[in-house]
């Protein structure tokens, strides 16, 4: 979120706001979600999400060290037959009564190409860990998310992106991939090998099998320049335009109740270092639920607290290699839905979406994060031959998420929406089918790559059959 140093720490209105938040009728609503059991009735243990909210107690845990076992694995395991990564998706992709299978002893560069600036990449890398890696061999990829917790094969079984215009999705850069089968057999899968396997699965869900490797297309290491400004929301949605072609990435996050938006952008540059201080942005948010928790019951009031607390603040700037600057540290749980709208869209959406939650909801506190992704080809990919505006809107883990499917997801679909497979939706096939013209084709490699379902769970099976 947007790191203002000493946004509010410091100034008398906090000291203020601190006493009546003390008795604010919010600190009695802020408890902890009550958690499942750590075991079932039969010792199984528990899995959960990031988040908290998906859970599940699988019968077996594998984690294959090899392609080898990996394979022999997968012919005899017990359905539903579920991949994970670092777990940080907020839909019910991973929970399983069955098989859940971790390639955590399946990570690390394989192999690179100077000349052509690839780099084959095993499947469980988490991408925090191959940030130093490619830097070793003089690499990077081309743009990161907001977080580097994923795993590689997690990244691209949702389609998971970054910001900037003209930058693709992670899973647009993959130029091949290793998929092994319910069967048990390796599929080399690329433009040339089984280029429909390569369509329909680079976005997979790890509905189509496991991935195992991908090759990646990077580009050389270079150094960035990273700009945080707090500026007028409003005056930010009409530059928003000119901010896309201005810069490499770029994205803002609206802050509501407060007419704000913290832009954040992000430059080449030869510029020398200035490395990236400590953390602030969970101070910072933490600081607009205190906002929330003390003046949410007047709005004004929130309002003209938050433009005392703001005014002033200076631009943060910070300079060095992308992979140290793109993603950020969010320790702060939250729930979250993100959909990916047509780009002349988005704009509309987010002043929809702003609006609806500073008329209905006064719980909310997170910032509302818009970015832009350019079009790519993969089938099942939410930027599918389309360029793309995302918005997404958070909930604390610990308040109401519910309000996002009855008040925002219509916002969403009425301007022509795709969600983020990851992210919190209430969609089922025949909705899919509607938003992407080779559904029907990739249910069918899908199919013939798992005909007995052995990698569907109940969710999926609902998302991709309709049962
Ligand atoms: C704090 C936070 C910040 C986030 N920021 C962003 C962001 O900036 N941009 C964005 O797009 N998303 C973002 N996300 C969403 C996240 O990137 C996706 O949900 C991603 O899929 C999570 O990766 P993971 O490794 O945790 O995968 P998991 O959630 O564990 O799994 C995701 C899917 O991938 C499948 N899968 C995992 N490994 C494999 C494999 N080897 N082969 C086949 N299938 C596999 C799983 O079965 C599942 O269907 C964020 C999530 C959180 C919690």
């Amino acid at each position: 979120m947007l790191t203002r140093r000493g946004l509010m720490t410091g100034t008398a209105v906090i000291a203020g706001a601190g006493l009546v938040g003390a008795v604010g009728y919010r600190a009695l609503q802020d408890r902890e979600p009550a958690a499942p059991p750590a075991t079932d009735p039969s010792g199984r243990l528990l899995w959960r999400n990031w988040s908290g909210i998906q859970s599940s107690y699988p019968q077996i845990r594998a984690a294959p060290g090899s392609e080898d076992e990996l394979a022999s694995l997968l012919k005899s395991a017990p359905g539903p037959i579920r991949p994970v990564g670092a777990g940080h998706s907020f839909q019910p992709l991973v929970p399983t009564s069955g098989t859940l299978l971790s390639l955590d002893r399946m990570s690390g560069v394989l192999a690179h190409d100077p000349a052509t600036l690839t780099a084959q990449v095993k499947a469980g890398t988490r991408l925090g860990d191959l940030g130093p890696a490619l830097a070793a061999i003089g690499q990077e990829m081309p743009n990161l998310p907001d977080i580097n917790k994923q795993s590689l094969g997690g990244a691209l079984g949702t389609g998971t992106h970054g910001t900037g215009r003209g930058l693709k999705a992670i899973h647009g850069e993959v130029l091949s991939f290793r998929l092994a089968t319910a069967s048990g057999d390796i599929l080399e899968c690329s433009a040339d090998h089984h280029p429909d396997i390569f369509n329909a699965a680079r976005v997979n869900l790890g509905a189509f099998g496991v991935v195992t490797e991908a090759t990646l297309k990077n580009r050389a290491l270079t150094r960035l320049r990273k700009q945080v400004v707090l500026r007028d929301l409003n005056e930010t949605c009409e530059d928003w335009p000119r901010l896309k072609a201005a810069h490499r990435n770029v994205e803002f996050y609206a802050i509501p109740f407060t007419g704000k938006a913290a832009v954040i952008t992000a430059d080449v540059t030869t510029d020398p270092v200035i490395p990236r201080g400590a953390d602030e942005d969970t101070s910072t948010l933490m600081d607009l639920k205190h906002l929330r928790d003390v003046f949410g019951f007047a709005p004004p009031l929130r309002r003209w607290v938050a433009d005392k607390m703001m005014s002033g603040l200076k631009p943060e700037i910070m300079i060095d290699e992308g992979w140290k600057l793109l993603s950020n540290e969010r320790p702060v749980r939250f729930n979250e839905m993100e959909f990916h709208l047509p780009t002349e869209a988005q704009i509309p959406a987010l002043k929809e979406v702003v609006a609806t939650i500073e008329a209905r909801r006064n719980d909310v506190f997170f910032p509302i994060e818009v970015r832009t992704i350019e079009a790519d080809d993969a089938w099942l990919s939410p930027f599918y031959q389309r360029e793309s505006g995302s918005v997404a809107v958070h909930a604390h883990y610990k308040d109401d998420y519910q309000f996002m499917f009855e008040l925002i997801e219509p916002i969403f679909r009425r301007h022509g929406g795709r969600p983020h497979w990851g992210k919190l939706n209430s969609l089922r096939a025949a909705d899919f089918a509607a938003l992407y013209p080779r559904w029907k084709d990739a249910m069918e490699v899908r199919k013939s790559l798992d005909p007995g379902g052995r990698f569907l769970n109940p969710y999926l099976k609902k998302a991709l059959i309709d049962v």
